[in-house]
């Protein structure tokens, strides 16, 4: 079907981002496995093409460009098998989104120039081991010592947590308050008290979704993001942009998926004749057809209401429960239709079959979405 609301510039950026992965991620994906996932000159390469940053504004270098670009590289990372694999990955750029949205313009000339070329990836810790869908209830604290904050805590399944050079560490700077006492903070990765590794994971198995420690962080108040006490608005800000960009991961990967299972069904014969040859093949196609096609129309009517600032928060919020749900049940019925062979760790419908399980948990989980949609009944 054609698309609604993506203009040329943005169809040329999908050109770019597919090439882009189809050259640098595709076949680096065994050395991946054996490194332990993507490498800095991914990250490099990405600036170089002009991927990353895509919302930066003209006066600090970037494009200026709208949120439609994260979504359509979003889109064409989960197109690719090697994502179900590496994770999330570029993906981590939405962070970008909180500098040039909340930040100042000092830190936006510190680290925007990094993060257009690649240098700098990004990671907004937020959840912790004994924190994640209750946000406001989280233990980290960033006390104010001075001229410093000093940051104590633990942040858990932190994508990009492991690699990422600049953190958004959320903390509290009035612990005595929940959602009012929140707070943003710029830690770079390599300040003294930050601890990182990386959670094995069952799905995305060379991706990075790190626990980081922080003891005695010091850092200065100038890295302070907006201002205290602004954290819960920050990271609201910037919900409905997470739940479009997962939603075309979503669709991108269901969109694959069918594509390989197309290619598998045409060529495997059982009793004599093709799996695409039973009518029931047929059916199961025919229904993961049109989930993908209904996905695309949601998510385009979304971005489209999104651009003139008209998506609501419920809106998001069924876009994401939609879309994730929408993926794990089209990975389900190709892994079906693959039958043993979808099975095998190594096969990549198997390999996307376990990444599309995280979708619906991170971010916030179907659960929460249902919850944001019913308080808008
Ligand atoms: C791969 C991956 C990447 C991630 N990346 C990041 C990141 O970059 N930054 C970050 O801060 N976090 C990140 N997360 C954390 C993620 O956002 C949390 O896992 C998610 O919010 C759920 O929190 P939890 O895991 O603590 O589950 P819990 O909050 O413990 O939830 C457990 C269960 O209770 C249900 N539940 C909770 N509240 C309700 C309710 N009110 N009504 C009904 N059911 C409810 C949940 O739906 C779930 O089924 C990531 C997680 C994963 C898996």
């Amino acid at each position: 079907m054609t698309r609604i609301g993506y203009l040329e510039e943005h169809e040329q950026y999908r050109r770019t981002a597919r090439a882009f992965f189809d050259r640098e991620h595709e076949p680096n994906l065994l050395r991946y496995e054996k490194e332990g996932g993507i490498d800095a000159a991914l990250w490099r390469k990405a600036g170089e093409a002009g991927l990353l940053g895509s919302c930066v504004p003209e006066e600090y270098g970037g494009a200026g460009g709208d949120f439609t670009y994260n979504v359509i590289l979003a889109e064409e990372l989960g197109r690719t098998v090697g994502s179900a694999t590496t994770g999330s990955s570029l993906m981590a750029d939405i962070a970008t989104h909180i500098l040039v949205g909340f930040g100042n313009d000092a830190q936006k000339r510190r680290y925007l120039p990094g993060i257009l070329s690649g240098e700098i990836s990004q990671a907004m810790p937020l959840t912790e081991p004994d924190v994640g869908s209750d946000a406001t209830a989280i233990k980290t604290t960033a006390m104010r010592d001075g001229d410093d904050y000093v940051i104590n805590g633990e942040k858990f399944f932190i994508s990009n947590g492991k690699s990422a050079n600049v953190l958004y560490v959320v903390a509290k700077t009035d612990p005595t308050q929940r959602g009012r006492g929140m707070s943003v903070i710029i830690v770079d990765a390599d300040t003294p008290g930050v601890e990182r590794r990386k959670i094995k994971m069952m799905g995305w198995g060379c991706g990075d979704t790190g626990a980081l420690s922080f003891k005695d962080v010091r850092v200065p108040v100038s890295n302070l993001i907006g201002a205290e006490g602004q954290g819960m608005q920050i990271l609201m800000g910037t919900f409905l942009e997470d739940r479009l960009q997962i939603a075309g991961r979503c669709l991108g990967a269901a969109s694959a998926a069918l594509e390989l299972t197309l290619a598998y069904v045409r060529e495997r014969k059982v009793s004599g004749q093709r799996v695409i040859d039973f009518q029931n093949s047929q059916f199961a196609l025919a229904e993961i057809k049109t989930d993908i096609a209904v996905a695309e129309a949601l998510l385009d009517t979304c971005m489209v209401k999104f651009r003139a600032k008209a998506l609501s928060f419920d809106e998001g919020a069924m876009l994401k429960l939609w879309t994730t749900e929408m993926e794990g049940r089209v990975l389900d019925k190709c892994v079906q239709l693959f039958g043993g062979a979808g099975l095998m760790d190594e096969a990549p419908i198997s390999r996307m079959y376990t990444a599309a399980r995280i979708q619906r948990v991170y971010a916030g989980t179907s659960e929460l979405q249902k919850v944001a949609i019913a308080k808008g009944l």
